[in-house]
């Protein structure tokens, strides 16, 4: 990391903050002029939202931005900013690149991200959604389920099977498809806190046209590993800009410190110290992962981070709702909303928070993204170095593989 590179973008960002002052600017406007800064994603080539530079000169935007209280997107558009930007940058072309980035940036488009299936999740490649040539187009059947934010997105990624008779990782095509025209069915899916930030979609004779397509045909699966990989890192970053750097288990303490003195007692007080040791070990081990993100591209290594991290939010939950006694038993409301972004559920950013939501919302940390058993596999396999799982179907090709 060049100090020069450093100044530089320390520079445009006090440039961007006092030619758009954030307490004035519409936040699209404001948006906009980072992107035309080259602040978007620092790393990306000049003209495309950025300058070029080490990643890891990211952090000096994003932390000027949050001293300043300046409106941030990635909640509002997270599957966009934080993976399908990067995924247009490594394998999109110039004039996807050019059309998609600068909406996606501003939040005049949202995105969503359709990879899993009802019979397809953990293993994502297995899929059965087909997408079959017709001229110039593709046209897409088949069904996707939780897709977070498919009711407010222009635009989805998909992996989709064009060719059933190789093995399965072999068939598949990446796309973005326009998720408003017809033959596109988004409905929503309720958590278990009451609202829907996902849904499940049902494709009818949807239509791509071939320019859509991102990555050559039949590489799909490697596309979709850049975005999966970019996931991992992505909700990484969404708990620092969304105000949680201290962690969850700041909550834990204020609960802590408000309770009757006779609710304090020495085994409370131990489990207490041992979360907050946990919370520092997960906030040095995702440092150290961050460290070999900002060094290049995403790797492996962005899994263990999220997994401690996400396991060690769980624990922090389930120890507040049992500090509140019977009133940790109590939701505050279980109205069915479709949220305008991620992350207003439970985890508001001014702090203010519904405990039981977030103990409730957390349950969800451990699957959305890679269940937990898979990380494990992921570190076990791609850090560790360790044999990797037998698998009878990785050669069959995928229409001769037995499936419900
Ligand atoms: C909040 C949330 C948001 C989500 N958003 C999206 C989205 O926007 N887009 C999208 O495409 N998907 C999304 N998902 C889906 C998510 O990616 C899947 O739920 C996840 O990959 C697990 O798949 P599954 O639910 O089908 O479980 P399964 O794969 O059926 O797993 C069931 C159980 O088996 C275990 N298991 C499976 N395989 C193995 C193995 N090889 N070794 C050990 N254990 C194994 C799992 O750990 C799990 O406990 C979201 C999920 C959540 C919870």
């Amino acid at each position: 990391m060049s100090g020069s590179a450093e100044g530089r973008v320390a520079e445009l960002v006090e440039r961007l903050l006092t030619e758009h002052d954030p307490r004035t600017t519409p936040e699209r406007e404001f948006w906009g002029a980072q992107f035309d800064l080259g602040l978007a994603w620092v790393e990306f080539p000049e003209g495309k939202g950025g300058l070029g530079l080490d990643p890891g000169l990211q952090d000096i935007v994003d932390q000027r931005l949050i001293d300043e209280d300046a409106p941030l997107n990635l909640l509002h558009n997270m599957l966009g900013v934080g993976m399908a930007a990067p995924t247009l940058i490594a394998f999109g072309t110039e004039e996807q690149q050019r059309r998609l980035l600068r909406p996606l940036f501003t939040c005049d488009e949202i995105w969503c991200q359709m990879f899993s299936e009802p019979g397809a999740g953990s293993d994502v490649a297995s899929l059965a959604t087909r997408a079959e040539r017709d001229g110039d187009e593709w046209i897409v059947n088949g069904q996707k389920v939780w897709t977070t934010m498919a009711h407010r997105a222009r635009w989805g990624l998909l992996l989709a099977r064009t060719d059933p008779e190789v093995p399965k990782h072999q068939g598949l095509s990446y796309f973005y498809i326009d998720m408003q025209q017809p033959g596109v069915d988004v409905r929503p899916l309720r958590q278990i806190t009451g609202e829907a930030e996902f849904n499940e979609i049902f494709f009818t004779d949807a239509r791509i046209p071939d320019r859509q397509r991102i990555g050559p045909v039949g590489e799909g699966w490697n596309v979709a590993i850049a975005t999966l990989m970019n996931e991992r890192v992505i909700l990484g970053r969404v708990g620092k800009l969304s105000g949680q750097e201290g962690g969850v288990i700041r909550h834990a303490l204020r609960v802590w410190n408000e309770l009757p003195s006779d609710g304090r007692d020495a085994v409370r007080r131990d489990e207490l110290l041992r979360l907050w040791v946990e919370s520092e070990v997960v906030r040095l081990t995702t440092q150290r992962s961050e460290a070999v993100r900002a060094a290049g591209t995403p790797g492996p290594e962005g899994t263990l981070g999220r997994l401690m991290a996400n396991e060690h939010q769980q624990r922090v939950f389930a120890f507040i709702v049992n500090l509140l006694g019977a009133g940790g038993m109590l939701i505050s409301g279980y109205e069915l909303r479709r949220p305008d972004r991620i992350g207003d559920v439970a985890l508001i950013a001014d702090d203010a928070i519904d405990y039981q939501k977030g103990f409730l919302s957390t349950r969800g940390a451990t699957i959305g993204g890679g269940t937990s058993e898979v990380s494990r596999n992921i570190i076990g396999e791609r850090v560790l170095g360790l044999p990797k799982e037998p698998a009878a179907d990785r050669d069959v090709p995928w229409s001769e593989v037995p499936r419900s």
